[in-house]
């Protein structure tokens, strides 16, 4: 027998009208059309063995998985061929295309591969084809006409530039409409184009007479079996495709069913999708069956692949931490409760950093290894993390239980590992809880376990903590805080206080320092010491920072307005503003706005940030400078050893720390940094502030060392706007 591809015409006609039946079974078909009649009926069939197979499916995004994954096959199936395809909406929306972009009508000119814009339409898309001139307006008119008339399911469609494509199009079940077209021009006879169209079928194609005995093929069945075709189904290790009795070899017309083509000397196992026709008589009058094959075994291997790794982590081989949360759900829903240990892996980085990747890869895996052996043969570890590894233990039940396999894991990972530069032990943090002792759900343990593990971590190296109350409630009131605070900041529920900066011996207000205040914080008012580590936490300080310098000014605005307060109001600004390259550009705006003058502005920048942060906020604060705005170091002297260092920004004022301040007059260290800062700001001619001075024998010490200006509870402390005013 041979196949299709060579076969003379004649003898391929009731092929042909095999090829028509299965169109037709397929729910697709036009009736009459051949498979290998030329014209206006071969694609049609070509378009019918894909629609078998596709149902609509290449309407990706409505479709379940199998679908999904058919639409997938088919997608690769007919690009590898010259057909092209488009799906409209009812209302001719382009919703998919062949990625090929090649043919008039079928894509846009010159959109390429990117995704389509919306709303692109057929009527566009006919516009676009259509050439220049009269006869345009009636062309497209035409095409819209075709597509939207169903009895028009075949058609040659003549584009301006003189190229024919074949089209075939199918309305689908939720009113769409797909096209499919092959480019016909070059194939001048009937026989030319049957030709043409069976070898641009993507899948390959299987006649047979009842008792499986191969009457034709294309070239693709050729391929398939190596280049040798076998004689009959049962040659090709196909004997029963379905159950006895269905239709032709036991299949439906029209189902699908997967397949395994056994390895032969010539060919590996491959996996196949085969679809049949039902039985049909041939041109003598016998009956045959045709079968579509399409070869699935490359799609399969990928797909396994790719789900094996969808779920395990390549380097060890455990399974991921999409598993992991499985495992959680499981336990959650089974009835015997159980433990959660977390182990977290210390060094990692070192070794990486160290001995390179490769080292730390090894680390891992033997990691991995030593873990597997230390829990019970049901318990499940996965690797969760870079350097994180879980073990759901179902049944483990007492809290005894999970601190022993805490420490038969720590004790398992202790013995020396060797990555090349001699023997060292596995070191890790270990944090577990119990599901239900520590909580309800599988969300609840694994935050507790995370706790525990959190605590771990802080202790140090090697240490085991199980999850503990106390721990939760912590974090429960942590997260009510910044759940609030956000609401706060969003709502108007902050206010600044302002604290007045005098001359210690006139006691005449000199400036004032806004300090922020929570008055209704969800416990009651919280200090800014507080509530501030937390805003940092939940990103809030942009939104807090942008708001204090916008009531401040407004606040500037209204006492120079009325005549009163101080002469130079003074705002926190939190570091990750100040390393923000628009922080002054906000803040000129923001001066303008309200008509202050930027002297009247002034900066207080921590003295920690500015020793660590200085390279990344330098060039904000030299722009602040150049827009005339006042900086101010703050907390000067409580931290840094590099004053004098620090001392080269180019600032207005230091403020000396409180810490310092309180420590005086008695304290012999807090005297000697005192005498050493003012000094060094006498000698750099920068005003010096003291902060947080309470008593009255501070002021004096103060004065003898030449410090003039002075803010502290001694003189007042941080009160609502009004109240500073009418001091
Ligand atoms: P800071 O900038 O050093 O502010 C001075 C702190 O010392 C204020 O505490 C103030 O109320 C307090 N204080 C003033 N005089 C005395 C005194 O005589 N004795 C004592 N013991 N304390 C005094 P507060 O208001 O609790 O602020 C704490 C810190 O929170 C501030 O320290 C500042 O770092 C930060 N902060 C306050 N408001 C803001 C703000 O609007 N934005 C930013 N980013 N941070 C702010
Ligand atoms: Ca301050
Ligand atoms: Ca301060």
């Amino acid at each position: 027998m041979r196949p299709w591809g060579e076969a003379p015409i004649r003898r391929l006609k009731p092929l042909a009208r095999a090829g028509a039946a299965l169109l037709a079974l397929c729910g697709a078909a036009a009736p009459g059309c051949a498979l290998l009649l030329p014209a206006a009926l071969a694609v049609p069939a070509l378009a019918g063995l894909v629609f078998a197979l596709a149902c609509g499916a290449l309407l990706a995004g409505r479709v379940a998985w199998p679908h999904l994954r058919r639409a997938a096959l088919l997608r690769e199936a007919v690009n590898n061929t010259a057909v092209r395809y488009a799906v409209f909406a009812p209302d001719r929306t382009l919703l998919d295309r062949s990625p090929s972009c090649d043919m008039p009508g079928f894509d846009v000119p010159g959109l390429g591969p990117r995704p389509l814009p919306p709303g692109l339409k057929l009527d566009h898309l006919a516009a676009a084809a259509a050439g220049p001139g009269q006869d345009r307006c009636r062309s497209v008119t035409e095409v819209i006409a075709a597509h939207e008339d169903d009895s028009m399911a075949e058609y040659d469609w003549a584009l301006p530039d003189g190229r024919i494509l074949q089209v075939s199009k199918r309305r689908l079940s939720g009113g769409e409409v797909a096209r499919f077209a092959l480019d016909v021009t070059a194939y001048r006879t009937r026989e030319m184009r049957a030709r043409a169209i069976h070898e641009s079928v993507p899948a390959a194609i299987w006649h047979l007479d009842p008792e499986g005995r191969t009457l034709a093929a294309n070239r693709r069945l050729l391929d398939l079996f190596g280049g040798t075709l076998p004689d009959n189904l049962a040659a090709a290790g196909l004997q029963q495709l379905g159950r006895p009795g269905g239709g032709p070899f036991g299949l439906q017309p029209g189902q699908e069913v997967e397949g395994i083509l056994p390895a032969t000397r010539a060919m590996a196992e491959r996996r196949v999708i085969v679809v049949a026709s039902p039985w049909l008589p041939g041109e003598e009058g016998q009956l045959q069956a045709v079968l579509m094959l399409l070869d699935v075994t490359r799609l399969h291997a990928a797909q396994a692949q790719a789900a094996h790794f969808a779920w395990h982590d390549p380097l060890t081989g455990l399974p991921n931490r999409f598993r992991f949360q499985q495992a959680l759900t499981d336990l959650e829903a089974g009835p015997e409760g159980g433990a959660l240990v977390l182990v977290e892996l210390a060094g990692l980085g070192m070794v990486n950093d160290a001995l390179g990747l490769a080292a730390g890869d090894a680390l891992l895996k033997e990691a991995a290894r030593r873990l597997r052996e230390q829990v019970r043969p049901l318990d499940q570890v996965f690797r969760i993390g870079g350097s994180e590894f879980a073990v759901v233990a179902a049944g483990l039940r007492s809290q005894g239980g999970g601190a022993a396999m805490a420490a038969r894991i720590r004790q398992g990972l202790a013995a020396p590992v060797d990555l090349g530069r001699g023997g060292s032990p596995i070191r890790a943090c270990i944090g577990h809880a119990m599901l239900p002792e520590d909580a309800a759900d599988a969300d609840t343990l694994h935050r507790a376990a995370g706790l525990a593990l959190a605590l771990a971590k802080r202790e140090g190296e090697g240490t085991i903590r199980a999850y503990e109350a106390a721990l939760g409630e912590q974090v429960t009131r942590r997260l009510v805080l910044r759940e609030r605070l956000s609401a706060a900041v969003a709502t108007g529920g902050l206010q600044l206080a302002w604290q007045a900066q005098v001359d210690a011996r006139t006691g005449a207000m000199r400036g004032a320092e806004a300090l922020l205040r929570w008055p209704d914080g969800p416990f009651g008012p919280v200090a800014p010491g507080d509530f501030l580590p937390e805003a940092e936490a939940a990103g809030l300080m942009p939104a807090i920072d942008a708001w204090v310098l916008e009531e401040a000014l407004r606040q500037k605005a209204a006492w120079m307005a009325a005549g009163t307060g101080p002469e130079v109001v003074g705002v926190n600004i939190s570091p990750i503003t100040l390393r923000d390259p628009a922080f002054p550009r906000r803040v000129s705006a923001a001066l303008a706005r309200y008509c202050v003058p930027a002297e009247s502005l002034e900066v207080e920048i921590p003295e920690v940030v500015a020793a660590r942060d200085l390279d990344a906020i330098a060039p904000v604060l030299y722009e602040l400078i150049a827009e005339g705005v006042r900086l101010s170091l703050d907390d000067f002297g409580g931290g840094s050893s590099a004053l004098a260092h620090l001392l080269r920004l180019p600032v207005d004022q230091v403020k000396l720390d409180r810490s310092i301040v309180a420590g005086l007059p008695g304290g012999a260290r807090e005297r000697a940094i005192l005498r050493a800062v003012s000094t060094l700001a006498r000698g750099m001619e920068i005003p010096l502030l003291a902060e947080g001075v309470e008593t009255e024998e501070q002021r004096q010490a103060l004065l003898e060392e030449g410090c003039l200006v002075m803010q502290g509870w001694l003189f007042g402390r941080a009160v609502p706007a009004g109240r500073l005013a009418a001091r």
